[in-house]
């Protein structure tokens, strides 16, 4: 069975219902991640020699894309964890790949600071050396599944390279020192769990550091951007597709009973479906692109991964706001889904690095300038 095949039925019969639930109560999907672990979905880009199932970047794009359709909070939280466990498998100790690989460990990112805000790449956080260990202290503004994961990819200043802009950490989220102050209360994703986490003092031993210290701004370019990039993105054409299909089953359904007419009799409702549907496609073309970039080494691969992020969840935001406008007061009711969509829509654009941001990354590549 393939990966897909294996997904499919646990979308259908607990993730797709869940859905409203955990965004109407705030709940962090935990039945489907333990459900997904088990699958051996949560090691789907782990190493077959730590016992996971070995596949890439383009597959981990497949699973968040499809359950987006359903449960873009569900989704966003296995993107974070597929995000951080990449950084794992190239930098971390073979224990914790084995442990995701089984799908007995979640693990997200913890970049963004009060400090720093969506500049990820210049964390205020610190690491001070202390005998053999390092201390860690930083407010990290918004961590997805934060007091859910089993560990945080930390980003801090660097310890001992002053030269360098931050350096990366894999923190055991049950440390002393680490809380999580606020439970998270969001327009959308809200079952991801999104709160901020503050580290006082937490001591790490040095095989914490992924990577050198200081080489923190290289892994988040080189390494974590490309995944990171493409999995936000195939989250937001997942969104893009849920909402097309609610939309699409609205507008062929609903008739007005003095014509006997359909939502789609209308030019204008079709139209709308027709600008709509070209965003989404347009947006998981670029997706595809890139993805292809990154495989065979293209030139323009790292322009492409600025452009993906950006592009779909911009695409995101015009769906979801077309479907709204296309399925009238319907849209407004939490039975459609629409509003859900919509709502969880809203996020990917301003996920560091935001659309925004990478507007003006792009504009710098396309002029030859340093990005930042
Ligand atoms: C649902 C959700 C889940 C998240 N999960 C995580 C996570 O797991 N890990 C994590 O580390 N972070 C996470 N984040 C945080 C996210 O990555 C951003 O850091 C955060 O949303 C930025 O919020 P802010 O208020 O600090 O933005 P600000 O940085 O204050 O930005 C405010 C506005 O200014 C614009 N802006 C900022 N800088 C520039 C610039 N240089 N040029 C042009 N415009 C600019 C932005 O585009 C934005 O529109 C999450 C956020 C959300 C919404």
């Amino acid at each position: 069975m393939s990966y897909l095949e294996v997904l499919e039925p646990l979308v259908r019969s607990l993730i797709a219902p869940e859905a409203p639930q955990t965004d109407q109560l705030a709940r962090f999907p935990r039945a489907a991640l333990d459900a997904l672990g088990e699958a051996g979905l949560l090691g789907l880009i782990s190493a077959g020699e730590v016992g996971g199932m070995g596949l890439g970047l383009e597959q981990a794009c497949q699973v968040v894309e499809r359950i987006a359709r359903d449960c873009p909070s569900t989704a966003m939280v296995v993107t974070m964890h597929y995000a951080g466990a990449a950084l794992i498998e190239k930098y971390g100790p073979a224990e914790i790949r084995s442990a995701i690989a089984r799908g007995e460990h979640l693990t997200t990112l913890a970049w963004s600071e009060t400090g720093s805000r969506s500049h990820f790449w210049a964390p205020v956080g610190t690491a001070r050396p202390d005998g053999d260990d390092f201390v860690l202290n930083g407010n990290k503004s918004m961590v997805t599944s934060a007091d859910h994961a089993d560990s945080y990819v930390w980003s801090s200043r660097p310890a001992h390279t002053p030269q360098g802009a931050s350096t990366l950490w894999l923190v055991d989220s049950r440390a002393q020192g680490l809380q999580c102050p606020a439970a998270f209360d969001g327009l959308g994703l809200r079952g991801n769990a999104s709160a901020p986490v503050r580290a006082e003092a937490v001591r790490v031993p040095a095989s914490a550091m992924l990577g050198a210290d200081g080489a923190g701004g290289d892994i988040m370019n080189g390494d974590a951007l490309p995944v990171f990039a493409n999995l936000v993105a195939s989250t937001a054409i997942g969104i893009a597709d849920g909402t097309l299909q609610r939309a699409t089953q609205h507008i062929t359904a609903s008739r007005f009973a003095e014509s006997g007419e359909a939502l789609c009799d209308l030019p204008t409702i079709r139209a709308y479906l027709a600008r709509a549907q070209l965003r989404a496609d347009q947006a998981r073309t670029l997706r595809d692109d890139t993805l292809a970039a990154l495989a065979t080494g293209r030139a323009d691969a790292m322009l492409r991964v600025l452009e993906v992020k950006a592009a779909a969840a911009e695409a995101a935001l015009d769906v979801t706001d077309t479907a709204m406008r296309m399925c009238g007061g319907a849209a407004f009711r939490k039975e459609a889904g629409i509003e859900r969509l919509f709502r969880d829509a809203r996020a990917a654009s301003i996920m560091g690095p935001t659309s925004d941001v990478l507007y003006d990354f792009i504009g710098r590549a396309l002029c030859g300038l340093p990005l930042a």
